[in-house]
């Protein structure tokens, strides 16, 4: 499977990764910026290449992949897939990209409000608490955690319909949040949504990112290892991701 570049009509340009796009931008959070001004709503992905595999087996969601208007290389895979073709692709960490649009509605409160939705009963209320005090003039409309009876989720569509959040950050894993937001972006259509996994957590506290050394050298999948060791099954993705990668551009030369 070659990779295939495109130029859509919105500017990005656009790569295929494994079947799944990803698409590049010389600035993500400034692209994203633009449209929230012009009212446009946007799924973001935060690509990797854990997800790239599962969209492989799982055509949903290869389909909302498909669907998302913007898909970030979020992963240490997805670039080196991509250099593999010659692309040289910056990583663009998807918590990175959520902390800088923190930043940006906290310095220009026009771009509206912010609702964060996941985490374990708690970890939301903790993240919105240290956003406030980096950035107090950040309105953060609501907070949810993520372990809603299937009995109260119609209050939170309720909830978000009302309120009309611009930015929804919706932490539950993958590819839970992906579903969950492209059954449900049409309550806030104007909203930037991202899911961000584990990153109410991070910013928390209750879970500590990858120190700088290996986020430098692409091994946060590495420290993740580390601190959950518990991962491992999930994590044979990686390797078999790497493998496939390689075996595909191999053909492509033949
Ligand atoms: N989570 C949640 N609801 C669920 C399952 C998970 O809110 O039903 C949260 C969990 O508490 C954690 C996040 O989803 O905060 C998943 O984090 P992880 O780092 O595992 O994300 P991934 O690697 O899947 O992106």
């Amino acid at each position: 499977m070659a990779v295939q570049e495109q130029a859509p009509a919105d500017g990005l340009k656009q790569f295929s990764v494994l079947g799944v796009p990803v698409h590049l931008a010389e600035n993500y959070s400034s692209w994203l910026l633009s449209r929230a001004q012009q009212k446009q709503g946007c799924h973001v992905v935060t690509l990797n290449a854990e997800m790239t595999m599962q969209a492989e087996q799982d055509p949903r969601l290869a389909q909302v992949i498909h669907q998302a208007e913007l898909v970030i290389p979020d992963g240490a895979g997805i670039v080196f897939y991509l250099k593999l073709y010659g692309k040289h692709i910056e990583r663009r960490p998807g918590i990175e990209l959520a902390e800088s649009l923190l930043q940006a509605f906290g310095q220009s409160p026009a771009l509206g409000s912010v609702f964060f939705f996941g985490g374990a009963p708690g970890v939301a209320e903790q993240a919105a608490a240290i956003w406030k005090v980096r950035s107090p003039q950040l309105t953060i409309a609501g907070i949810q955690h993520g372990y809603l009876a299937p009995d109260d989720q119609p209050q939170l569509e309720r909830l978000l319909k009302e309120l009309q959040p611009t930015l929804i950050l919706v932490g539950l894993g993958v590819p839970r949040q992906e579903f969950w937001i492209a059954e449900h972006r049409h309550l806030c259509p104007q909203a930037i949504w991202i899911g961000v996994g584990g990153s109410f957590d991070i910013w928390a506290g209750t879970k500590v990112r990858a120190p700088e050394f290996f986020r430098k050298n692409h091994l946060e999948w590495l420290y993740r290892l580390y601190q959950e060791p518990w991962r491992w099954r999930r994590m044979l993705a990686l390797p078999k991701f790497a493998l496939k990668a390689v075996l595909y551009r191999l053909k492509a030369l033949q």
